[in-house]
């Protein structure tokens, strides 16, 4: 019997393909869509410069192939307005978890230094505050 796998993606239990087997993450097209820009995004997290300095092969392109942009965005638009209303959600919940990770060492950066100015101001106050107990002894 085949051993249901549970889809990283929409969380649905489903029967792996036997010839993927276990290594099988997501249970249908629209989910292995959705990992695949996971993965994408990992490469490009992972890679950094990757795809740095090659504008300008793109830019030659892009001449040799005008309204190829608009054209994407509008299949882009027609496939979102196709999809069905939990993968959207999917879609835009994988994007905001991107940014968040994206954003989260810069906001620990940002509390440390918020903690360190407290830590100081206590400390300043602190030593003022003793120095008016030793100049104010009471007799
Ligand atoms: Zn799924």
């Amino acid at each position: 019997m085949a051993v249901k796998k549970r889809c990283q993606y929409c969380g649905k239990l489903f029967i792996p393909d036997k010839r993927i087997g276990t290594r099988q993450k997501a249970c249908s097209a629209e989910c292995q869509k959705l990992r695949k820009k996971d993965n994408n995004r990992a490469f490009s997290r992972n890679n950094p410069g990757y795809w740095r300095g090659r504008y300008s092969v793109l830019k030659e392109w892009r001449q040799t192939h005008p309204g190829y942009q608009r054209q994407w965005r509008q299949a882009r638009a027609q496939r979102r307005e196709a999809m069905k209303p939990p993968e959207i959600q999917a879609e835009l919940f994988l994007k905001a978890l991107d940014t968040v990770e994206k954003n989260v060492s810069l906001l620990r950066e940002i509390q440390a230094e918020i903690l360190l100015q407290v830590v100081e101001t206590i400390a300043v106050k602190t030593c003022s505050l003793s120095r008016h107990a030793v100049r104010y002894k009471p007799r």
